[in-house]
């Protein structure tokens, strides 16, 4: 699938090591949570050193919101397996999104937004940058014509997915980030959720930032929110500047807990990868489906782009009911197996209609499929089953 000069993407080994201290301190194994909101100094030249930049210590930290241990250390381990040089992290995905963005552009200035993508996204682009003097452009996702044919002199940052939810367009991600290079100040933002960085690492095909909602696959046990930014340190210093600011800090033990995740993140993005293709294939074709977007079918538009850039497809599926919105309820409503959630890439099934929780031109016939590790053939029969009760 991915072809042999495609850079190397990590795997179970770097899930769990990598990015992770050799020793700590009291020789434990698995990280401490930090459970603190601040830190103490000796004496008053104590503190003036640091403040002065010249304590011995360089991973000191001074207060809660500017840095916690545990925090830290999650932050290191996910810019190793996207391999970046550096990370932030959030109190959730979109924390992540929202707190880059406004480091990156201020009034006056433009953004370049791929259309089909999370629709707080959206939002926050078209509704809430707008409020403040930031234009936009919405093109179509992967239209590279469309994207060359938006820039402006005050364009400053390309934001997209891939795969997008819940299209799962995929783009091409070297191309894109070609194109933002040769117009100058453009940066590109990619939040690489649904991917995460075992099926692609969005850094290595030239995208400046990364974004994951750490909730999905990153933690992958449905019972935690985060959000990291990934890349190179002047850009993720300046994004750690502006989380002092507007405060969206990822508490310690959520922390602990998204680390927990990562070190299965290889085994279950494998399965879920594997399951979702069969799911994927087992609905292609069948009578009572009008349509299967999965970006390892050769039917999705996107499918030649995703082959070459990424190592598996994903765990989400998402298809067209014949039937119309009733017919797609029956099969949310007939699955067993399957949830009725939003999210995606935890450990369980999830099943939702997203025109019910009013996705933005979305056909209201469309279920999206977030599948978990549980047995592949559970999972495929599950959704056959509900169809056929339907
Ligand atoms: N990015 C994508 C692609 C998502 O699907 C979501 C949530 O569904 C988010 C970001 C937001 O993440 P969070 O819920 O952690 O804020």
């Amino acid at each position: 699938m991915t072809p042999p000069d495609a850079p190397k993407l990590p795997g179970s080994t770097e899930s769990v090591h990598a990015g992770t201290p050799r020793e700590r301190p009291h020789h434990t194994l698995a990280p401490a949570v930090a459970q603190t909101a601040t830190y103490t100094f000796k004496d008053s030249a104590d503190l003036e050193r640091y403040m002065r930049g010249e304590d011995a210590d360089p991973d000191r930290e001074e207060y809660g919101r500017y840095g916690n241990p545990t925090v830290r250390e999650l932050e290191v381990r996910v810019a190793a397996l996207e391999g970046a040089d550096d990370g932030v992290a959030f109190a959730s995905g979109m924390a992540a999104v929202s707190t880059a963005l406004l480091s990156l552009v201020k009034a006056g200035e433009h953004v370049v937004l791929f259309n089909d993508c999370y629709r707080r996204s959206r939002q926050l682009v078209t509704k809430l940058l707008s409020r403040f003097g930031i234009e936009h452009t919405l093109v179509p996702a992967g239209d590279l014509a469309a994207l060359e044919a938006a820039l402006r002199p005050t364009t400053r940052v390309v934001v997209g997915e891939s795969p997008t939810n819940p299209y799962l367009y995929c783009v091409d991600l070297a191309a894109v980030a070609r194109i933002a290079r040769a117009h100058g100040r453009v940066r590109t933002l990619v939040d690489s959720t649904f991917a995460t960085p075992i099926n692609c690492r969005a850094h290595a095909l030239g995208v400046d930032l990364v974004v994951q909602s750490a909730t999905k696959y990153l933690s992958g046990h449905n019972d935690v929110l985060g959000g990291v930014v990934t890349g190179p340190p002047h850009l993720v210093s300046l994004v750690r500047d502006t989380r002092g600011v507007l405060g969206s800090v990822l508490d310690p033990h959520a922390a602990f807990l998204i680390l927990r995740g990562l070190k299965t993140l290889a085994l279950r993005v494998e399965r879920q990868n594997r399951t979702a293709l069969a799911v994927a294939q087992a609905l292609a074709g069948h009578p009572a489906i009008e349509r299967v977007f999965y970006p390892g079918l050769p039917t999705h538009p996107s499918h030649e782009i995703a082959a070459r850039q990424m190592r598996g497809f994903g765990g989400v599926v998402s298809f067209i009911v014949r039937g119309g919105r009733a017919a797609a309820s029956r099969v949310v409503d007939g699955s067993r197996l399957a949830t009725i959630a939003p999210s995606l890439g935890g450990v369980e099934t999830l099943i939702e209609q997203p025109a019910l929780m009013s996705f933005f031109g979305i056909d209201p016939a469309l279920i999206r499929l977030s599948v978990g590790v549980e047995d592949t053939e559970d999972v495929v029969r599950d959704v056959l089953d509900a169809v056929a009760r339907a």
